[in-house]
C-alpha cells in the first residue's frame, strides 16, 4: 500500500514526463475553437429541437430547457423532501410533546429541542425551544418518520437555504411554525423559548403548496 506522500511523488513524476505542448498548441486557438464548436453544436440542436417541437416533430427527442427562477418554478417530485415545518393543534400550540425521538434518530445531530411543561395535563410536554441546523441536515426524513405525533414534515416545498453565514441557515422554533416568515438574511433566534400562551400570538401556519406543485422561493 502506497502512503500520501508517494502518491504525491508519483503525480509529480507524471507531470514531468507530460509532452510538451506544440507551438500551434501554445497559441490556444485549438481549444478555443473545440469549446466554441461544442457551444454552438448545443445552441443549434437546442434550436433545430425547439423549433421542430413547436411544428409537432420530434418530441421523443428533449431539447434543452432555462428555467426562469425565481419567476418559473421547477416542477418537483412529489415525494421531494423539503425544509421542515412543525405542525399545530387547534388551539395553535405544536403538536410536538417535546419527546426527543426526532433529535436522538437524527443522524446529523442537527435538532435541538429544550422541553418545557404543558398546563393541560393531558399533554405531558411541549418544546419550548425547537431549532435546527440546516447547515448540517442531510434531509434524509429519519425525523419525520420516527415522530410519534406527526409534528414534524418536510413538506414546506422550500429548499433554497443560501444565507450570509452558518447562523443564518438556521430555522428556529417561529420560522418552523411558520415556514417562509424569516428572511434567510436576517439572524435566526436561536434557541428562543417561548411559554405556551405565546404560540396563539404567532401568526396561523400556511398550507405548503401541494407537493410536486414546484419550489416555493425563499422569503
Ligand atoms: S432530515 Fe435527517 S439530518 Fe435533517 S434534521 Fe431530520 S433527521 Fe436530522
Ligand atoms: S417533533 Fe415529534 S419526534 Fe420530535 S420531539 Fe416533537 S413529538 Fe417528538
Amino acid at each position: 500500500m502506497t502512503t500520501l506522500s508517494e502518491q504525491l511523488l508519483h503525480r509529480i513524476r507524471d507531470a514531468h514526463k507530460r509532452r510538451a505542448m506544440t507551438w500551434w498548441e501554445r497559441t490556444y486557438l485549438p481549444a478555443v475553437a473545440q469549446g466554441l464548436w461544442l457551444t454552438s453544436r448545443h445552441f443549434w440542436r437546442n434550436l433545430f429541437l425547439h423549433i421542430a417541437h413547436r411544428l409537432g416533430l420530434f418530441r421523443h427527442i428533449p431539447a434543452s430547457v432555462t428555467i426562469q427562477y425565481p419567476d418559473q418554478l421547477r416542477r418537483t417530485a412529489p415525494r421531494l423532501r423539503t425544509r421542515h415545518r412543525l405542525t399545530k393543534r387547534e388551539a395553535g400550540t405544536p403538536r410536538c410533546v417535546a419527546c426527543m425521538m426526532c433529535e436522538t434518530v437524527c443522524p446529523a445531530r442537527c435538532i435541538y429541542i429544550v422541553a418545557g411543561e404543558h398546563p393541560d395535563p393531558n399533554i405531558e410536554k411541549y418544546p419550548k425551544s425547537f431549532d435546527i441546523d440546516l447547515g448540517k441536515c442531510v434531509y434524509c426524513g429519519y425525523c419525520v418518520e420516527a415522530c410519534p405525533e406527526d409534528a414534524i414534515r418536510m413538506d414546506t416545498q422550500r429548499h433554497d437555504i443560501s444565507a450570509y453565514s452558518r447562523d443564518g441557515m438556521w430555522l428556529d422554533i417561529k420560522e418552523l411554525l411558520h415556514p417562509g416568515s424569516r428572511k434567510f438574511t436576517d439572524p435566526p433566534e436561536k434557541f428562543v423559548q417561548l411559554k405556551p400562551e405565546d404560540f396563539r400570538r404567532l401568526p396561523p401556519t400556511p398550507e405548503p403548496p401541494p407537493p410536486g406543485s414546484g419550489l416555493a422561493p425563499s422569503a
